[in-house]
């Protein structure tokens, strides 16, 4: 299995080490030629102002888009949910590629709440609460059309959601030693989730 992650901006290392750790070929992608042969995609937190305007830089954007449309798996994490979004209710700096049915807004969690972590229960992945560490993270506002909730914070808030093959959270998976989110990913990827 071969999935890239987009190397513009953030943390693409660490999830390119969680998916070593999980036996995968994880490739780093910039030109619009490395997304062929990828079985999925991973875009990482970051700044999504800045991976937006990378991706258009690169020549991404538009290929980048037809390919999630046509069906390409891809995860989303923190500024990544954001570049996935439909709409970003908080500023219009981001323009998003807009392919997955939730509306969010940034850096949502206010100043005094700018990171921390927080145990959270994602049925999905099992019954053992997941270690979520959220960083100037964004939330999940709304969802329509196919997308499902995976998981809320205990007040209700919307931190992770799925459409078809599209994976988003508000937090960063790739920052800690849990790697059943990346495992439910890669499960997604091989057509079994
Ligand atoms: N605050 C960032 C944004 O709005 C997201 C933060 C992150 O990815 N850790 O793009």
């Amino acid at each position: 299995m071969k999935i890239g992650v987009l190397a513009a901006q953030g943390a693409f290392a660490e999830h390119i080490a969680v998916l070593q750790k999980l036996q995968v070929e994880a490739l780093p992608v910039r030109l619009p030629a490395e997304l062929k042969g990828l079985d999925g995609l991973v875009i990482p937190g970051g700044e999504s102002t800045t991976i937006c305007g990378l991706l258009e830089d690169y020549g991404l954007t538009d290929v980048l888009r037809a390919k999630i449309i046509e069906g390409l798996p891809v995860m989303g994490t923190c500024a990544g949910l954001i570049v996935l979004s439909k709409t970003i209710t908080s500023d219009r700096k981001a323009v998003p590629l807009g392919v997955m049915n939730i509306t969010v807004r940034r850096n949502a969690f206010g100043r005094q709440l700018e990171s921390f972590e927080t145990d959270v229960v994602i049925p999905a992945i099992g019954k053992k609460p997941f270690p979520a560490v959220f960083i100037r993270a964004p939330l999940i506002e709304s969802v329509s059309g196919r997308t499902e909730v995976l998981a809320r914070l205990p007040d209700g808030r919307i931190i992770a959601a799925r459409e078809g093959k599209i994976l988003v959270t508000s937090f960063h998976p790739e920052l800690t030693d849990d790697l059943r989110f990346h495992r439910f990913f890669l499960d997604i990827v091989a057509g079994e989730k």
